[in-house]
């Protein structure tokens, strides 16, 4: 049995990538080491669509997001968290763990918070310092508005923190044009690499803030990251073999193109959502991003056991539900190193496995709708 993975992280990993891995560790403090460092972040740059530094850090996607409050809020300082689903929870708790005040926005698992319900939350706390979004709701296939979010925020003191970790790289996200003031991601996403680092960057807005927030965290304090990569290097030892691998999958996206990877994903994802509905089956996310899309289990059908059969027995790893969502949707990834064509398989084999099931649908109707919309998508 071939496996193939389909959750939205981690994700595929290019064979020049895996080789990288592969390869014999090297000392992190050498001139090649420094060489590697610099180069990720000028692509890592590229990748956010900024002029500012990118650090890279070594730890999962959370410890960006813990660096982004950790540096810019003090004890009892006011934030905007606006969640839509699991990771916007997640702020929420790396938000209490570092004792913020929290004004929450807050809509159901399956719908958006809108620049709208933002402006309204910041005029109602003009004292409010950060407001922390999430591009790409992973748990319900949500995008967010965040060109808006960055027109209202920029209009208040207030910083915009993204948490990006599965949109970058699959959405269209321009840090600096937008006016987002800190922007994280991680590596096992979009960009096409295993788990193990996070990437983050602040606007000079943000520096501002940072500078006059006292010392919370010792690994995370960005300014040890800043001082350190302006001598192309890193505070403490880096997970080195996985910068040297993130440059080969960062090559590749370079090479691409970043608005060419946009177009892909938004094309692949189009395409899909047309195979999902003419299989009878129902969108999850009412405004659904391209990195992932999410769908209804329907009304009869064993939702995991669905997903277990479609692993068994055809190699086929999705994603479930997470928490009280397990068993009610399933998610199936077209980010980073996924073509069309291995997204029309995923779909086939769910075909299957519910017209096995006795799910009445027709077998091929998805697949073709896939293939149709692909054709006319550009
Ligand atoms: C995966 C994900 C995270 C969690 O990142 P870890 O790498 O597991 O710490 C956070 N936010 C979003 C939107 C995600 O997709």
């Amino acid at each position: 049995m071939k496996p193939r993975l389909f959750t939205p992280g981690p994700t595929p990993v290019p064979e020049e990538t895996l080789l990288e891995l592969a390869k014999p560790v090297t000392y992190h403090r050498s001139s090649e080491a420094k060489a590697i460092l610099g180069e990720v972040t000028e692509d890592l740059k590229y990748v956010f669509q900024t002029a500012q530094p990118v650090f890279t850090l070594t730890c999962s996607g959370t410890g960006g997001m813990e660096a982004a409050v950790s540096n810019t809020l003090a004890a009892g300082e006011k934030a905007i968290l606006c969640t839509a689903g699991r990771w916007g929870e997640r702020w929420r708790g790396v938000l209490k763990a570092f004792a913020a005040n929290i004004v929450a926005v807050e809509v159901p698992y399956g719908q958006a918070v809108t620049p709208e319900m933002l402006e309204n939350a910041l005029k109602a706390n003009p004292d409010a310092k950060v407001v922390f979004s999430t591009l790409s709701e992973t748990s319900t296939g949500v995008g967010h508005d965040l060109e808006g979010y960055g027109k209202v925020v920029a209009k208040t003191d207030a910083l915009l923190a993204v948490d990006g970790i599965s949109g970058v790289g699959a959405m269209e996200c321009r840090m600096d044009a937008w006016g987002l003031d800190i922007v994280v991601t991680g590596s096992q996403k979009a960009l096409m690499m295993p788990p193990g680092l996070a990437f983050i960057s602040l606007s000079e807005k943000a520096w501002k803030k940072v500078d006059a927030t006292p010392v919370r965290s010792f690994y995370l304090d960005v300014r040890r990251y800043k001082k350190s990569l302006a001598e192309s290097d890193t505070p403490f030892t880096p997970g080195n073999t996985l910068i040297k691998a993130q440059r080969a999958s960062l090559k590749r996206i370079r090479a691409e193109g970043i608005e060419n990877l946009w177009a892909r994903h938004n094309r692949i994802a189009a395409a899909c959502r047309a195979g999902v509905q003419a299989m009878g089956l129902k969108l999850f996310a009412e405004r659904p991003n391209s990195a992932l899309t999410v769908i209804k289990v329907p009304e009869g059908v064993d939702g995991s056991g669905t997903l277990k059969t479609l692993e068994k027995k055809y190699g086929y790893k999705w994603a479930d539900g997470q928490d009280a969502m397990k068993g009610q949707i399933w998610r199936l990834s077209h980010m980073g190193y996924t073509d069309a064509f291995d997204v029309l398989g995923a779909l086939s084999a769910l075909e299957l496995v519910l017209s096995e099931a006795g799910f009445k649908l027709e077998v091929g109707a998805g697949v073709a709708a896939f293939q149709k919309a692909y054709a006319a998508g550009k």
